[in-house]
């Protein structure tokens, strides 16, 4: 009884297709790991500028919420309306970072008059959010209730308003 032995060319394209699997193979878990690191990546970059974003919005509000205070307290001890951030001869960082990053209507006073509400003070440009829209906080008098607000508004919504609050600002795109 003879053995047939398989020939040894076919052999040879047996593990020759099975080192080129095993080389796909091997590519294709290098190409997915890639992606993957990739992805992992964007999604942390996203989230850090995400998480600036929200922190730059927040200090802003608690300075605003804070000028907001400074002006209602000069109103309910009689004192008159400023012409600039109250805070301004201050040094401290709060009123610093007010009166570089707000603008500050100076005939907000006379306005009122005339107004229910009038905007006193705004960020002078938005801040930006990653896929929404900036977001900008503006000090708004009501005169009806002789309050000082702080409103938040999304650029869009400011964009409509700036002008019967006679904010006279550079709007963002
Ligand atoms: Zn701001």
């Amino acid at each position: 009884m003879t053995t047939e032995s398989p020939p040894a060319g076919g052999s040879t394209e047996t593990s020759e297709r099975v080192a080129m699997r095993t080389l796909n193979e091997r590519r294709r878990r290098v190409v997915r790991s890639v992606v993957a690191v990739v992805a992992v990546m964007i999604a942390m970059v996203i989230l850090s500028i995400m998480n600036r974003d929200a922190a730059s919005i927040r200090s802003c509000e608690e300075r605003m919420e804070y000028a907001r205070d400074v002006l209602q307290s000069r109103l309910d001890k009689g004192q008159p309306d400023p012409t600039e951030m109250p805070v301004s001869g201050d040094a401290s960082e709060v009123a610093i970072r007010l009166r570089n990053h707000v603008h500050f209507n100076a005939f907000y006073g006379e306005q009122k008059a005339s107004a229910t509400h009038v905007g006193v003070c705004c960020c002078r440009r938005p801040h930006s959010r990653l896929f929404r829209d900036g977001i900008r906080h503006v000090v708004v008098f009501d005169a009806e209730r002789d309050r000082y607000e702080l409103l938040r508004l999304t650029e869009a919504d400011f964009a409509r308003q700036a002008e019967s609050l006679r904010l006279h600002v550079e709007l963002g795109e």
